[in-house]
């Protein structure tokens, strides 16, 4: 990194553009109305800038959307399984890949393969579909996180580990079936896991003997992270960090819609050669064949120039500075916000914000709405109406990759300025209607 400017760029110029909605305020007020007040129930087009997720919305490349011209349709043995394999294999030392429609189908098939009814999983924090998958096969699924800042706050606490492990020894059966680790913890905010507690999760795991598997949905953000705070690997290479963060792992499962920078996809691969084949088994149930595993070829090409791109150091300089921007920026305007940011979101206290609020007129959907109101963005409540019963009231702001520019998040800044003037005036919602599960995708809403 040789960049001594003050101003970090965008490292990319646009070739191809896409107009986004801009709607009047009486717009939105009746888009929002006819959404019974819920942003996931909202068409795209009445949102100007979309925070929901940074899951398959990235920005594809040039270098990518040529590839997809490459891309083999063969059912089997295509040309593009093997580009993919080359590239996975490179940055990860794993031959047996296979690839999946998206992370969820990975966490699926490693379930039915590796995880019997009963037994428990070590997350340092399980991704709520990792946890809902394991949980189908009757399993435990139980979060270890260290639970505090600092530079390395995703990492997975060692001391619950050792005692779990030593539990887990004296059971006449042990029923730990596997310690995985998420990286980066996406559950505590993206908040990335350092080389010396993968290192010492693994010494953990050789001792027990028992499986160690990453999620690494962000495998580059962490990598990046590494690079910039781990001390000893300012001067490595990226792809030296990446094989060394997957060395230790004994298999991994990859949603590729975060840092693979393509619309959909994920990976999945294994070291040990029966697991390999029980997971080929399952996975013809449901994704296809494993040289495409429920992709098209051309998404395959895509995938493989979207892995190594994501680990260009220009890229994540200006990512992870981006974000950091952000969250420096609504602070300042007094916002408050989670800090230090990770390195994907910037997430925001609404109880902090909105404090007339209680939990159950849900001060997240407040704030929420607010913003869409404000200006036509769109975030996520990660409180009382995703989580019922959640000890905290956080709206999430989570950045596409590649998608927007500074002028874009300065005006993000501006309107959540615009919120924080009107906040004592913001009302709470109540449920009118509300499905049995997974209410925050459905629920309808009114103000209070
Ligand atoms: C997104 C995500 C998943 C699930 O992947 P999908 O591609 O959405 O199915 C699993 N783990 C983590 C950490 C994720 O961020």
């Amino acid at each position: 990194m040789t960049w001594d400017f003050k101003t970090i760029i965008e490292p990319f110029r646009i070739k191809s553009v896409e107009a986004i909605p801009i709607l009047t305020r009486p717009e939105r007020e009746v888009a929002l109305k006819t959404a019974a007040y819920n942003l996931f129930k909202l068409p795209a087009a009445a949102v100007t800038i979309d925070l929901l997720t940074d899951s398959g919305t990235g920005a594809m490349s040039s270098a990518q959307w040529a590839a997809l011209m490459r891309g083999d349709e063969s059912y089997a043995g295509s040309n593009s399984y093997f580009a993919l394999q080359t590239v996975v294999e490179r940055l990860t030392g794993f031959t047996n890949v296979f690839p999946c429609h998206q992370g969820r189908a990975a966490e699926r098939i490693l379930s039915r393969t590796v995880i019997k009814p009963g037994q428990i999983i070590l997350n340092n924090t399980h991704f709520d579909t990792t946890r809902a998958n394991f949980e189908a096969v009757g399993a435990v699924a139980i979060d270890l996180p260290v639970g505090s800042g600092g530079d390395f706050a995703g990492d997975m606490d060692l001391d619950a580990l050792d005692a779990a492990l030593a539990e887990d020894a004296a059971r006449a059966v042990p029923l730990v079936a596997m310690v995985m680790v998420t990286v980066t913890n996406n559950a505590v905010g993206g908040q990335p896991v350092s080389m010396t507690n993968l290192r010492a999760v693994r010494e953990r795991c050789d001792a027990a003997n028992v499986p160690f598997f990453l999620d690494a949905a962000r495998f580059a953000e962490n990598a990046w992270f590494i690079k910039q705070r781990d001390p000893g690997y300012g001067d490595r290479d990226l792809e030296s960090i990446v094989r060394e963060m997957f060395s230790y792992a004994d298999g991994f499962t990859m949603s590729a819609k975060k840092d693979g920078i393509v619309n959909i996809g994920g990976l999945l691969a294994v070291k040990d050669p029966d697991w390999h084949q029980q997971m080929k088994n399952e996975l013809i149930l449901t994704e296809g064949f494993p040289t495409y595993g429920g992709l098209a070829g051309r998404d395959l090409e895509a995938l493989a120039v979207g892995l190594l791109e994501a680990l260009d150091e220009d890229y994540l300089h200006y990512r992870t500075r981006t974000i950091a921007y952000f969250a420096e920026r609504l602070q300042a305007v007094g916002v408050p916000v989670v800090m230090p940011p990770g390195g994907h979101a910037v997430y925001i206290d609404a109880h902090l914000l909105l404090p007339h609020l209680a939990a159950d007129t849900f001060p997240g959907i407040s704030l929420i709405n607010a913003l869409y109101l404000e200006g036509g963005v769109r975030a996520v409540e990660l409180g009382s109406l995703m989580f019922p019963g959640s000890p905290r009231e956080l709206v999430r702001l989570a950045m596409p990759r590649r998608v927007y520019t500074q002028a874009h998040v300065d005006y993000v800044i501006e309107v959540a300025e615009r919120v924080v003037t009107r906040a004592s005036t913001l009302p709470g919602y109540q449920i009118t209607r509300a499905p049995a599960a997974l209410r925050h995708f459905s629920a309808d809403l009114a103000p209070i």
